[in-house]
């Protein structure tokens, strides 16, 4: 299918028409276990819903055609992928190297809990090759990164830090989340491992949590679905079909997201209580170039920062009526956050701590005038 364009994929990956019935939709396959002809004689490939079930299935193929890799596993979340990888190709005594600017939860995740198993990591500004390059060590196994990253899109040049990685004996992990698939596909740059939470964009209507990982190595995804079904984080079959409904219209409201985006970050960098705005589709954005290269559009997230200070950004977030108060990103309906009271509490105190004027704002596909009037009058309060 890899031929095909985006949304034909999108639209057609993972599932022909029922044989049976003609129904253009797999079927939410609420079946933990499925009936065997005789001991292990398996009708569909299927035996335990855990191991797999044909609705997870679909929407697993239909990942792994977006993300142009060979190989897709669904999980119950992004976290709940995040620890797979981890689990999968780390080892106690192993070393990671992080972006200095990364998803609270991973950090969390990463900070808390892997540290106890002696997995040490070291942060890095992953636009910096050779600040990458100095965080790697002979024992780094993984290099993470996120690009653009959450909350202050920083832009890593994919290509560039899978030599990185590779000239080191390490694989390159990108958490492609806040790109999406439609704006870039890592594997064809030389990543080794996708990792998606489809509770963002895949999904798109912040109506289920999820996450995946797409590889395009046997062997790795063979590790990931020992772990997905040994420890089994896998989504149930009504959220793996909300997500793979989810993903058909992708493109559609990705080139939404981007128009709206665009616009209301021109609208702010004019502001006079704006002192900064984060996007990457800006000229003065230090990773536009890069962001250009391995981009197709610069994606519908944005942050800014306000002269105010603290006070102005909580005040801003509050302020807004079209724009809700929430954390998350990624759906049809606009949201406005402050990271370092909210998504990136986690990160207070450490080498990740987000600045406290910060507005992260995931800018839905509502009309334009209606956007730029909220933010508007929410800057004016
Ligand atoms: C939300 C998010 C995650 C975690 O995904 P969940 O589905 O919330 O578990 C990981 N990475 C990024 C970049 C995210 O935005």
């Amino acid at each position: 299918m890899s031929e095909l364009g985006f949304s034909t994929r999108a639209v057609h990956a993972g599932f022909e028409p029922d044989p049976q019935t003609g129904a253009v939709n797999v079927p939410i396959y609420a079946s933990s276990t499925f009936a065997q002809d005789g001991v292990g004689g398996l009708r569909g490939g299927y035996e335990y819903a855990r191991t797999g079930n044909p609705t997870r299935t679909a929407l697993e193929a239909n990942l792994a055609a977006l993300e142009l890799g060979r190989y897709g596993r669904a999980f119950a979340s992004g976290m709940a992928a995040t620890d797979c990888v981890l689990r999968a190709l780390l080892r106690p005594g192993d070393h990671i190297v992080i972006p200095d600017d990364a998803y609270g939860g991973t950090f969390r995740l990463i900070d808390k809990v892997f540290t106890q198993w002696g997995i040490e990591h070291s942060p890095a500004h992953i636009a910096d090759l050779d600040a990458v390059r100095a965080a790697v060590r002979p024992d780094t196994k993984l290099i993470w990164v996120e690009t653009p990253t959450n909350p202050l899109l920083t832009i890593g040049d994919i290509a560039a830090l899978a030599d990185v990685a590779h000239t080191a004996g390490a694989l390159l992990v990108v958490d492609n989340t806040f790109a999406t698939p439609y704006l870039q596909t890592p594997l064809t740059l030389g990543a080794d491992v996708v990792l998606h939470s489809t509770t963002k964009y895949l999904g798109g209507h912040s109506d289920v949590i999820g996450g995946a990982l797409v590889t395009d190595d046997a062997e790795i995804d063979q590790k990931f679905a020992f772990l997905q079904n040994g420890a089994g984080a896998v989504p149930g079959p009504f959220d793996a079909y909300l997500t793979l409904r989810g993903a058909k219209t992708l493109a559609l409201r990705m080139e939404r997201h981007c128009d709206n985006a665009e616009l209301i970050a021109e609208f702010l960098a004019r502001h006079p209580a704006i002192s900064t705005v984060i996007y990457p589709g800006l000229p003065e954005h230090a990773g536009h170039g890069v962001a250009a290269k391995q981009m197709r559009r610069f994606g519908g997230m944005l942050s800014v920062r306000l002269h105010g200070g603290e006070e102005a950004a909580r005040r801003f977030c509050a302020g807004t009526k079209v724009f809700t108060l929430a954390e998350s990103l990624g759906g049809i309906e606009s949201l406005i956050e402050h990271p370092g009271a909210m998504t990136h509490a986690s990160t207070a105190g450490s080498q990740l701590e987000v600045p406290a004027d910060l507005v992260r704002i995931s800018v839905g596909i509502e009309d334009a005038a209606d956007l730029l009037a909220d933010v508007e009058q929410a800057l004016a309060q």
